[in-house]
């Protein structure tokens, strides 16, 4: 990947934008459990995701190849950012006291400023190539949306994007940015489809939830031939899609001389993120290939644990159950977690591939409250200038813990996942924080 290389102070950025995506499914000591079809309870096929996504696209959730490349148009948009920046975050360092090295993953500098348009150029690319009219998609805090819109704008296609409602009234910019693409946004549950008015029947006072609007998109899709739904984190295709950061961070931390991390910090809300990161760094363990070991801690949001305090089995990817069925961490398709301001960790399941790596003890789980995770993300930024988004600070609150309670050797090489900027949250700092 990475021949040349350039350092800035500590701004570390390799040559070359990967070539390939990883998929980890080719090195687990053991086979994931497929996606079951929920009517038949038979491992879905190709012909059941069909009416849902682009054929590209299912192939990949299905694929067991370690590497799959990146097309070109991908590829060609993805250098517009990437390589993102491994930054060592020398004055956190100094502020913290530590004789760690701890270097962060940025992923804030893509165009939407967070990690998500890694996957959803990908599939604006395979939808448009198929001759999709449009996609429809559901979002939380509004990254996601604002990305698959960003991307449907650049390949000329229709983008309808369902948003959470406590999200869609707190984060109105959020909202404006995907008009800007030119997306058509809807406060969920809605009155559009049969299941946003199921579920605005049954609970009128709803803030909504993630799994709820996903019902909604789906159902938008399946309808249309010309249409297919994009999910924006937990399914294969997508931490296979977000494997670009890992594969970076690997090659970055190699050309820094430090060979690899001791340990990683990531937060989870779906597990694209985590999963991006680290699945690179594990699969290249697991293939005997690595220098060194490397920790994979996960941290969740204290109020949607699915992994720390959910069950491993099968269920819904959404509320209306209509969604194959996956093996996951999950805290139950009904669950709606308190309206915290770290929307796109209010999911009730952890990526099937993050689940079972967990399952199989080859990484860890913590949690944290809000107060503690943005009272972190605002030392992080008088130390780094960065204001993390949200669901960031949840990495950076649990690398803190860890750095402040002297646990980290002399030198050990920590190395945090920043998914997102947060200057579009400052309302949520202020909420919880104040001045
Ligand atoms: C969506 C989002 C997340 C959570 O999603 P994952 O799939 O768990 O990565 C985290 N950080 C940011 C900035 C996000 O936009």
């Amino acid at each position: 990947m990475a021949e040349s290389n350039l350092e800035v102070q500590g701004y570390i950025v390799p040559s070359e934008v990967p070539t390939h995506w990883y998929n980890i499914m080719a090195d687990f000591p053991e086979p994931m459990a497929p996606l079951l079809n929920p009517a038949t309870k038979e491992p879905a096929t190709k012909e059941d995701m069909a009416p849902i996504f682009a054929s590209h696209l299912i192939d990949q959730e299905l694929s067991t190849e370690r590497y799959l490349e990146i097309p070109e148009p991908v590829r060609e948009i993805y250098s517009q950012w990437r390589p993102s920046p491994l930054i060592r975050a020398a004055r956190l360092e100094k502020m913290l006291g530590t004789k760690a090295r701890v270097y962060y993953k940025y992923e804030g500098v893509s165009p939407t400023g967070s990690h998500k348009p890694n996957s959803s150029v990908a599939q604006a690319y395979y939808n448009k190539l198929e001759g999709m009219d449009k996609v429809t998609t559901e979002t939380g805090a509004g990254q996601w949306g604002a990305s698959l819109a960003m991307a449907c704008a650049m390949f000329d296609l229709g983008c309808e994007v369902y948003q959470v409602r406590a999200s869609f009234e707190s984060k109105p910019y959020r909202r404006m940015q995907m008009h800007t693409y030119g997306a058509d946004c809807y406060a969920s549950p809605s009155d559009r489809t049969e299941s946003g008015r199921a579920m605005r029947e049954q609970f009128p006072d709803t803030s909504g939830s993630l799994g709820m609007a996903i019902s909604e998109a789906v159902e938008v899709a399946v309808k249309n031939p010309k249409a297919h739904y994009a999910l924006g984190s937990v399914l294969n295709q997508v931490l296979i899609h977000q494997s670009v950061i890992g594969l970076e961070a690997m090659a970055q931390l190699e050309a820094a001389g430090e060979g690899t991390a001791d340990v990683v910090f990531g937060c989870a809300g779906g597990g694209s993120n985590l999963g991006g990161l680290a699945l690179p760094f594990m699969g290249r363990e697991l293939r005997g290939e690595a220098p060194r070991h490397t920790r994979i801690v996960a941290v969740e949001p204290k109020s949607c644990p699915s992994m720390t305090e959910g069950e491993f089995r099968y269920d819904f990817g959404d509320t209306a159950q209509t969604t194959p069925l996956m093996k996951m961490y999950t805290l139950g398709t009904d669950f709606v977690p308190d309206p915290i301001h770290a929307g796109g960790l209010r999911y009730h399941g952890m990526a099937p591939m993050v689940s079972h790596a967990y399952h199989l003890g080859l990484m860890e789980a913590i949690s944290r409250p809000q107060d503690q995770t943005f009272a972190a993300g605002r030392e992080f930024a008088r130390a780094e200038g960065i204001i993390p988004a949200p669901e960031s600070c949840h990495a950076i609150c649990g690398a803190m813990d860890y750095l402040k309670s002297g646990e980290a050797k002399d030198g050990e090489v920590v190395l945090i996942g920043i998914s997102g900027n947060g200057v579009l949250d400052l309302p949520s700092y202020d909420a919880v924080l104040g001045d």
